[in-house]
């Protein structure tokens, strides 16, 4: 599942390749992502300059003159950047055909990705939009702002940090990594944390959101399909050593979300 850093590289890497580039076909081939009419999505993209691609939380943004086409991946949607000629993946959705033969392609094995246009800057009717918090990474609070944020959300931590109205962009993974940085027992609670943890928590959540960037960019480089997830410490990796101390790292599955981390590490 994309979370931050994946979406931030894919940003990055659509701008270098695509900025400023005009589409000259829209190929709808699964309709069933869409959430909005066909035809307003190729009278909107079709022709039209692509401007720069942002990213707001897990939401990918594709902006041109009329409209935005708005990405959430949820589980499963992926990205590919193709010629017109290369061989077509399964469950490809949508294809962007730009000038020249690059293709911008929307694949997604389970179809449970959205895709939105957002007409003259309109966000609303996208579900959990306008509910974001702070993005985790360009509008990232200071300690005392994450302090008081945190005092509104109850809850296991882990919970609290994959809330996308508390911060935007964490998910499962990261939730867990940035946990194990700062040895926080997922399971906690948000209420029993102290001034010091709170500290450790603010600061583990830029360093690991910045080095896993980091990371992707140079490893994944333009092959944007790719799953950027080799470098994690502990998310899926139950039963293997923890890498600071040894131990089997545990996992659970409470809500059917693995949630892996140190029985021995993480207090
Ligand atoms: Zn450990």
């Amino acid at each position: 599942m994309p979370e931050l850093p994946d979406l931030e590289h894919i940003k990055d890497v659509l701008n270098r390749r695509l900025e400023g580039r005009r589409v000259e076909r829209v190929k709808i081939l699964r309709p069933l992502v869409l959430r909005c009419l066909q035809e307003q999505l190729i009278s909107t993209v079709e022709g039209n300059q692509l401007q720069s691609v942002r990213r707001r939380g897990k939401f990918l943004l594709l902006p041109f003159a009329d409209g935005t086409l708005t990405f959430h991946l949820m589980l499963s949607g992926r990205f590919q950047l193709a010629q017109r000629k290369d061989r077509l993946r399964s469950r490809t959705c949508l294809i962007l055909d730009f000038a020249g033969g690059q293709e911008l392609r929307y694949f997604d094995p389970k179809f449970m990705g959205r895709i939105y246009l957002a007409q003259q800057g309109d966000f609303s009717r996208i579900p959990q939009y306008l509910e974001l918090g702070p993005d985790a990474l360009d509008e990232y609070p200071s300690l005392e702002e994450f302090k008081s944020r945190l005092c509104h959300f109850r809850g296991m931590i882990k919970n609290v940090l994959t809330n996308q109205k508390f911060l935007a962009g964490i998910g499962n993974a990261y939730a867990d990594e940035v946990l194990f940085a700062a040895r926080l027992s997922p399971l906690r609670k948000r209420s029993n944390l102290s001034a010091g943890e709170v500290t450790s928590l603010h600061q583990a959540i830029s360093l690991v959101l910045a080095e896993a960037i980091r990371i992707i960019r140079e490893k994944i480089g333009e092959r944007i399909e790719a799953e950027g997830r080799a470098f994690f410490k502990v998310h899926r990796r139950g039963g293997s050593p923890c890498p600071v101390c040894g131990t089997p790292l545990t996992e659970v599955s409470p809500n059917r979300q693995i949630t892996t981390f140190c029985r021995n590490c993480q207090k």
